[in-house]
């Protein structure tokens, strides 16, 4: 469970959210929804401990993030994973290597490096792409690779910003059917964006932000979530 009790980001005295309270449960799918500098990205930052709240308390599951002792920074960070519009893959490896990635930094023996990246590559449909740098992939495919990569450790809960910026229609399809996926095998997936063409490609809850304010909060359309 995610919750933020009435909280307020500034930038240089000026609020990019304001008295923002919401609740998200565990198992949810949600999209943060808004016009360019609406406050959606404070608001993931602000889950992933990028950012401060200036007021107010922001909690992941029992952790108060901004009272979060050294230790477990890491435990929040492998619980959250992230995924960005411009990939942030890392050029000198291939899509193998950059799912392995996390896995390595967490000091996993080699096979087991092999199994959990053969069955993550098997997930995204990109098994045959295993060989291939991010530069020969189309954006759709390290969109996936970057998901993977994000997904590697299992975490309990993913935030998407503007995932599908950078991508033709039928990619950014593909994307929504993955997260959408992600969140049937038990992810929260919290996805920001500004384009109300993908907001309502799928029925579930949006969280409307208007100048930093919680406009609207609307329930998921499968009838999953009630109206705020
Ligand atoms: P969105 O993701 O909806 O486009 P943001 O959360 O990125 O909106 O930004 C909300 C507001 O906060 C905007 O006015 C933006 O300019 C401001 N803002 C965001 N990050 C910073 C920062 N690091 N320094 C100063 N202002 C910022």
């Amino acid at each position: 469970m995610i919750s933020f009790h009435k909280v307020t980001k500034q930038y240089n005295g000026q609020p990019a959210i304001a008295e923002v309270s919401l609740e998200i449960p565990d198992s949810e799918f949600v999209f943060v929804v808004g016009p360019s500098g609406a406050g959606k990205s404070t608001i993931l930052k602000l889950i992933i401990r990028e950012e401060l709240p200036s007021r107010g308390k922001v909690f992941v599951d029992e952790w108060d993030i901004a009272n979060l002792s050294d230790q477990l920074i890491p435990h929040l960070r492998r619980k959250v994973g992230t995924v960005f519009q411009d990939f942030k893959l890392l050029p000198q490896r291939t899509v193998y290597e950059n799912i392995a990635f996390p896995l390595e930094i967490v000091g996993l023996g080699d096979a087991e490096i092999d199994s959990n990246v053969r069955e993550v590559l098997e997930l995204i449909n990109l098994a045959g792409k295993a060989d291939h740098f991010p530069q020969q992939l189309s954006g759709g495919e390290a969109q996936k690779v970057a998901i993977a990569r994000a997904m590697i450790l299992r975490p309990e809960i993913l935030l998407a910003d503007e995932p599908t910026g950078n991508l033709d229609p039928q990619s950014a399809w593909e994307i929504m059917q993955l997260l959408a996926k992600l969140n049937d095998l038990g992810t929260t997936v919290i996805m920001a964006t500004h384009n109300m063409d993908i907001s309502s490609s799928l029925p579930h809850r949006k969280i409307h932000l208007m100048e930093g304010r919680l406009v609207k909060d609307t329930k998921d359309k499968k009838g999953k979530k009630e109206e705020n």
